[in-house]
């Protein structure tokens, strides 16, 4: 098998060893062969460039007792196309005009893609893997600024879509040092103490059942190695998007906002579910204390808006008020 294979994938169901039998290759790696487990000979396909691993069927049950498996989720997510980074995310998902989505993520960005970028401490030769990556954005934003650490980059999502449009950029721009993966985060395809580190980002609050994700992550991290999470803040978000809907609603609009959150955790649940998984927190913040950048707000009328959020921000407790959390944690 692709020695850059071999070391990193595993059968999901028994981690036991994959050996590749490969169709087609190209310049990139592997593109059409099948991966068959030595353990329980289950056999998985590699196809176009993806590795196709099982998603579960297992059922989960989140906070409000609703069951869910993985299949539901999928429906749930719309068709979300290639996209290159958060900008054009914030446009084509949630339509926000392109100014706006640019305003927004420009004020997002060292919150999010860049406090997990600042979080990542790698050595040479690092394996990396962003579970959840949806178009895999950033890792792309991660290769950029590790190039010169020869790093691997393992890119899991559940949704087929997501996925192509990953290997799709992937081909684009010849980059070897990526492997995309259709799996399940609650059965990674990877063996035990094999990663240097892992981004989580904007998945923790789809999961039904984040513990059972938190265990994978666990194993599959090297001892010492570094989780970075990002997810939003239970609180403060359903409070705005309550009150988003609620304004829509007003106008006579849909509320334009995802809709498929399933449950935000709040930062005590995030440090508590990183503890009972056997991880050190090192750092945790709550941050994007407004949901627009500080220009958008500044050009609204007698800037009244701006000034009832600074308010609020000044009056509540600092630590936890902010939408989104940055949570990095060390397996234990
Ligand atoms: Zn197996």
């Amino acid at each position: 098998m692709n020695q850059t294979l071999t070391d990193v994938l595993a059968c999901p169901l028994c981690h036991g060893t994959l050996s590749l039998q490969l169709d087609k290759k190209d310049a990139i790696g592997p593109v059409d062969g099948r991966l068959v487990c030595s353990s329980c000979a289950q056999s998985f396909t590699v196809n176009n460039g993806i590795y196709r691993f099982n998603v579960t069927d297992a059922v989960q049950q989140d906070a409000d007792g609703d069951t869910w498996v993985a299949e539901d989720f999928i429906n749930l997510v719309p068709e979300s196309g290639l996209y290159y980074n958060h900008a054009q995310w914030l446009e084509r998902h949630l339509k926000y005009p392109a100014k706006l989505a640019r305003l927004v993520a420009e004020y997002e960005y060292p919150h999010r893609i860049g406090a997990i970028l600042e979080a990542l401490e790698l050595g040479d030769r690092p394996v990396v893997a962003d579970i959840g990556c949806g178009v895999g954005y950033l890792l792309f934003h991660a290769l950029e600024r590790f190039r010169h650490l020869k790093p691997r980059l393992l890119g899991l999502d559940v949704l087929p879509t997501h996925i192509q449009y990953f290997r799709a950029r992937q081909v684009e721009e010849r980059t070897a040092a990526m492997i995309p993966i259709l799996g399940d985060s609650a059965k990674l395809p990877i063996p035990d103490a094999t990663l240097d580190a892992i981004i989580c980002s904007e998945v923790v609050e789809h999961l039904p059942e984040p513990h059972v994700c938190f265990a994978e992550m666990r194993r599959v991290l090297k001892p010492h190695g570094q989780l970075i999470i990002t997810t939003p803040n239970a609180g403060p978000y359903n409070l705005y998007h309550g009150w988003r809907g609620k304004i829509a609603a007003a106008f006579g609009q849909g509320d334009k906002g995802e809709g498929f959150y399933d449950a935000p955790v709040t930062p005590q649940e995030l440090a508590g579910l990183l503890v009972a998984a056997g991880f050190e927190l090192k750092h945790h913040e709550c941050n994007i204390k407004v949901p627009f950048s500080k220009r958008v707000l500044q050009n609204l009328p007698a800037n009244a808006a701006w000034w009832l959020i600074e308010t609020l921000e000044k009056s509540l407790p600092g630590r936890f008020f902010g939408m989104n959390q940055v949570a990095s944690a060390v397996k234990l």
